[in-house]
């Protein structure tokens, strides 16, 4: 058979040729436009033509910190299809962080959000390889900034060259993308993502029995082009002809539920805290959410009382999904097996509130302390992954050796695996509870808590105990209306007939709010160091 390369101008180019009238709906900080992707695929041409006339070479980093928009999308093809490398920036990581991404990643051009651009400002006498800045705006003129040099996107696209060719020798292995991944503690860690690994990853999402994106969709990626690169769906979406509807900056639950009602959206992709947010919205208001086919759902464990409210009472199905940075992301999405249908919905449930079962082209292994576990949903151990959109080490990073051995990625996160191979998260090896010699699972605590009518969000954590090691403490967030009016003690009394009785918390607090990290997950070990704070006054 032909060794013909796996590169991303394929991907552009096909929109361009196959779909000129399908369309991208963008939402900017001003406005909501329309593109169709024939004007994308030229915009995204200019584009390369303008970072070349920038200097920017084959290999050469260009980062980007902007929101899910067009001119994003615009990049997220024009970088990697004229060799250069994609690096999407988290811009919700602190300044210290965003600092050191850059500098490590040695980003020779940052395009940036016109409000980014405050952020950047700050910190740009510590940026070491950054020799230009490109604004994207709306705006007819530059914002007032100290950057500099400066360019103005839409004034560099117009004056470029709508007949720049990308180069059609690319290496299938060459790098098209980078994004870095939080890590415990230290700086973040750098993943490089190949055109191959890029190719086959969206093959993955567009597989009927995984996400089954195609051209029939009308495709919302909530999660931000700065999280493992939207999870992929830009790249997937416009290879397949897919109308891609991109809600832009500053989003409420109220404006997704208004996009995907006018926009007709069949699937749309984020965390469980945009889902409860949603959620929250159609209890309060009325929309039409007929068109959507699947909520697609990772990053963090989705709630099964979450799941139920989604699919019973708003009748919009739910896909459960599990993936991490340094794996592109998808690694397994909870379908249901065609005679796992005709189990009741209570059977249904349990099975979907799993993370899934490994999609094809990966392989998987569990690792205990006493090597592989067995897969029957009680043993658990921790996922080991490998395959062609799997990272083989982190980018310059000694921690390489941690994650990565004997050709394994080890993800760091525990799991157990049922006889049918749908695998369920159990927690992160740092969130799990060791109590008297015995692990608890916080995501199971969490989940259950959550499955309570008057529970919005429930984290747990593991604090020192001097008897048993650590012992689960629940922080909760209550629904409004009922705040004041349910104790501790009847949340604890909910869990006991749930759990072992060493599993049930210790302890119960109320809070307004739980903090999140910068991709909207629970933080953790903010919670660990207010419990510390607490117990030193
Ligand atoms: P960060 O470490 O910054 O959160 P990632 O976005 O790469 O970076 O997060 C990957 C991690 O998120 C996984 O290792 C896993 O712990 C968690 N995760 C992802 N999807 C799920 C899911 N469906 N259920 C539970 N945990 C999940």
């Amino acid at each position: 058979m032909m060794n013909t390369p796996l590169t991303m101008t394929q991907m552009i180019n096909r929109a361009e040729i196959f779909f000129p009238k399908k369309e991208v709906v963008s939402r900017t900080e001003s406005r909501t436009q329309r593109f169709t992707y024939k004007e994308i695929a030229n915009r995204t041409k200019r584009l390369a033509a303008s970072l070349e006339g920038l200097g920017v070479k084959r290999g050469d980093k260009v980062g980007t910190m902007a929101w899910n928009h067009h001119r994003h999308l615009e990049a997220y093809f024009a970088i990697p299809c004229s060799g250069a490398v994609l690096h999407t920036i988290n811009i919700r990581l602190s300044p210290q962080h965003i600092v050191y991404i850059i500098n490590h990643a040695k980003d020779k051009v940052l395009l940036i959000d016109a409000d980014i651009v405050p952020l950047i400002e700050k910190c740009q006498d510590q940026l070491r390889t950054v020799e230009a800045f490109v604004i994207m705006t709306d705006d007819d003129e530059l914002p007032e900034t100290s950057l500099s040099p400066v360019y103005h996107y839409e004034k560099l696209l117009e004056n470029a060259d709508s007949e720049y060719a990308y180069p059609d020798d690319l290496d299938e292995n060459a790098a098209a993308g980078m994004c870095y991944t939080s890590a415990t503690t230290g700086n973040p860690k750098g993943v490089v993502y190949s055109h191959r690994a890029i190719v086959l990853h969206s093959m993955a999402i567009g597989m009927a029995d995984s996400a089954a994106v195609s051209e029939q969709d009308v495709a919302m990626p909530v999660v931000p082009m700065f999280h493992v690169n939207a999870w992929g769906l830009p790249f997937a979406a416009v290879w397949f002809g897919t109308t891609l509807v991109m809600p832009g900056p500053y989003f409420t639950p109220k404006l997704l539920a208004e996009m995907i009602q006018q926009e007709r959206v069949t699937i749309t992709a984020g965390v469980p805290t945009i889902w409860l947010g949603l959620l929250k919205e159609l209890e309060e208001n009325t929309y039409d959410m007929s068109s959507l086919r699947g909520v697609l759902c990772g990053g963090a464990a989705a709630p099964k009382g979450l799941i139920r409210a989604f699919e019973e009472k708003h009748k919009i199905p739910f896909m459960h999904a599990y993936g991490m940075t340094e794996t592109s992301p998808l690694v397994v999405i909870s379908t249901l097996k065609s005679y796992q249908k005709e189990l009741s919905y209570e059977e249904q449930l349990d099975i979907k509130a799993k993370q899934g079962v490994l999609v094809p082209g990966l392989e998987m292994k569990i690792m205990g302390s006493k090597g592989e576990v067995a897969w029957d949903g009680k043993e658990m151990g921790e996922l080991c992954l490998r395959g062609p959109w799997i990272a083989s080490e982190y980018y310059d990073d000694e921690r390489t050796a941690d994650s990565f051995r004997d050709g394994w990625l080890h993800t760091g996160d525990v799991v157990s695996v049922d006889g049918e191979g749908f695998m369920k998260i159990v927690d992160r090896t740092k969130d799990l509870i060791k109590s008297g010699g015995e692990w608890i699972s916080s995501v199971d605590l969490e989940n259950t808590l959550m499955a309570h009518e008057a529970v919005f969000e429930a984290a747990v954590i593991g604090v020192p105990h001097e008897q048993w090691q650590e012992r689960p403490l629940a922080y909760v967030v209550l629904k409004d209306p009922y705040k004041g009016k349910i104790s501790q003690e009847e949340l604890l009394e909910f869990l006991k007939p749930q759990f072992a009785k060493w599993w049930i918390p210790d302890d119960v607090i109320f809070i307004d709010d739980i903090p999140k990290s910068s991709v909207g997950k629970f933080l953790k070990r903010e919670l660990r160091d207010m419990q510390q704070k607490q117990l030193s006054n």
